[in-house]
């Protein structure tokens, strides 16, 4: 059974359900509905009150990643989600570069925002999807061009800048951002 708050109320004339953007679920009800009622109809709607608990989850803020919890039951709410939308940014990233990459795999990782590997898979932090835009960007430009070149020597920086040219702003930012 989901727990709720129940509201009591003399100006409500039926049974009322609402999620709050907290995720707490709320029932209103008139004065004289009976708790028998009110139970039974929160227990048939509750594949309702558990999808829209679930939606609300979801949408995370996108500005403040110490407020996403960094749980295995986070990641597994949100990992097919990450890897939607990061595979498709870096699809749209890497059009100007057409390098070649294996495959894209997001990790539930506490120390690092990205990673690519020698043989083309590229690893993303599943909460980089929930970033800032142009922070979100760097990350996955950065692991692109290591595609290329496998250091962090000036022609790395340089493939960088290409496509974030205030990249060096942006490293700054993300040293003061704390992953999980
Ligand atoms: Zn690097």
């Amino acid at each position: 059974m989901i727990p709720y708050t129940l509201r009591r109320s003399t100006r409500t004339r039926t049974v009322r359900i609402t999620i709050r953007r907290t995720g707490e679920v709320v029932v209103s009800a008139p004065v004289g509905v009976p708790q028998i009622f009110i139970t039974a109809y929160v227990a048939r709607m509750q594949k309702w009150i558990a999808s829209k608990v679930a939606l609300i989850e979801k949408r995370l803020p996108r500005d403040k990643v110490s407020a996403v919890p960094s749980g295995r039951r986070d990641f597994m709410l949100h990992k097919e989600e990450a890897l939607r939308i990061l595979s498709e940014r870096t699809k749209e990233l890497n059009q100007s570069y057409q390098f070649s990459y294996t495959k894209i795999v997001v990790r539930n990782q506490k120390t690092r925002w990205g990673s690519c590997s020698r043989h083309g898979v590229i690893n993303f932090n599943y909460r980089l999807a929930s970033m800032p835009d142009e922070v979100r960007d760097y990350v996955i430009v950065h692991e692109l061009c290591h595609l290329k070149q496998f250091n962090h020597s000036k022609n790395f920086w340089d493939l960088v800048r290409q496509t974030v040219p205030d990249y060096k702003e942006i490293k700054k930012k993300l040293k003061g951002l704390t992953v999980g």
